[in-house]
């Protein structure tokens, strides 16, 4: 759980969670006034801290000792397990691995433990993660649950675009959109919550363009900053290899990663590629990595904007490609192949590094 500013007895502000005040506020009043929904559907992008929301709501609905209407304490029995994930009147579903397939005889076994009363809590709580990994089958067989709802069950789905659902399936929950903050501001509740240093909350904000989740990992695990900007590195390498190179880039990052890990490299691909478009329009102040202002510059001057822009929609268009059914290989070789050839000047990507690894 985030730390809060407890000194006082009056409840957490927003539920001691970051941002997006108005979901939090819409399912305050839900619990207040007793106006539960059977299924509520938590969408936005992945770190932006869905299933964190999920799981406050959780608590509010089963708290035992809530300081008032809508609120939870935090710290009763109840409280406990449900932030630990281990409730037994919580059930979670998901995809075995991040970027798999959440499959119908998982739905189906949800559905058998769900027609169970509760063991101690309220409500009993189905947890459904990452719900754009469940295939068709599986869709339906949720559907099925939706329209003949068990009594006492609350389904709580998250989901990357709900356009991806089957439109029966939305039509029956409550939708709650969670978007990324602005990076100003989240970096200012960063420094606020968590006490951390200007300079690095500034850096942890924009690196997760400004989705809460992502941020506070990167704040409190140095490792995974020091990531971001080996994914960066291994771009401008590979921007400056020959296209035998790119051939088998593609082919390694096909084998070894899935889906969503793709995504996540697209993600930072595509944020580096907006600094270029930025510093084109002279815009010093808002980039993502600043810390490869050298290569920026470099490929500004070699390439220009507008071959800039066409990287990046060209990239943008590969994160879309792979939402739906693609062959993985095939669609990394044609961006691969697309991208501009750019040996960048050694000391560019050089610098770069040595001040990527300062800590
Ligand atoms: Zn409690």
């Amino acid at each position: 759980m985030v730390k809060g500013d407890n000194s006082s007895n009056d409840p957490p502000m927003n539920w001691n969670y970051i941002g997006n005040a108005a979901a939090v506020a819409l399912l305050r009043s839900h619990v207040a006034h007793g106006s539960l929904r059977q299924a509520y559907l938590f969408s936005g992008p992945s770190g932006v801290g869905r299933r964190t929301l999920a799981l406050r709501f959780a608590q509010a609905v089963n708290c035992l000792n809530p300081p008032q209407a809508g609120e939870f304490c935090g710290v009763c029995r109840a409280c406990h397990l449900l932030a630990e994930m281990r409730h037994p009147d919580l059930e979670i579903v998901a995809a075995e691995q991040r970027g798999g397939i959440l499959r119908v005889e998982q739905i189906r076994e949800l559905q058998h433990r769900l027609s169970l009363s509760p063991y101690e809590g309220r409500y009993r709580i189905a947890l459904i993660l990452r719900f754009e990994e469940a295939n068709l089958n599986a869709q339906n067989a949720l559907l099925k649950t939706l329209e003949e709802p068990p009594p006492k069950v609350i389904l709580l789905i998250t989901v990357e675009d709900s356009e991806n659902l089957l439109p029966t399936i939305v039509s029956r929950c409550e939708v709650v959109r969670l978007r990324p903050l602005a990076a100003e501001a989240l970096a200012q509740t960063l420094i606020e919550k968590q006490a951390a240093e200007a300079p690095l909350a500034a850096q942890v904000a924009r690196l997760a363009g400004g989705r809460a989740g992502i941020a506070l990992r990167l704040l409190h695990h140095p490792e995974e900053r020091q990531r971001q900007f080996q994914v960066i590195e291994d771009h401008l390498r590979l921007l400056g290899s020959s296209y035998l190179d790119r051939f088998a880039t593609a082919e390694r990052y096909a084998r070894e990663l899935n889906k969503a890990e793709i995504t996540l490299l697209l993600d930072a691909w595509l944020a580096f590629w907006r600094d270029v478009t930025l510093y084109a329009h002279q815009d010093r102040q808002h980039l993502t990595y600043p810390d490869f202002q050298d290569a920026v510059a470099a490929i500004v001057a070699k390439i220009g904007e507008e071959r800039s822009l066409q990287a990046l929609r060209q990239i943008h268009q590969m994160r879309q490609v792979l939402q739906g059914n693609v062959n993985l290989r095939l669609a990394l070789e044609v961006l691969f192949l697309n991208l501009p050839n750019l040996s960048l000047p050694q000391s560019a990507t050089q610098s770069a590094l040595e001040e990527a690894q300062t800590p």
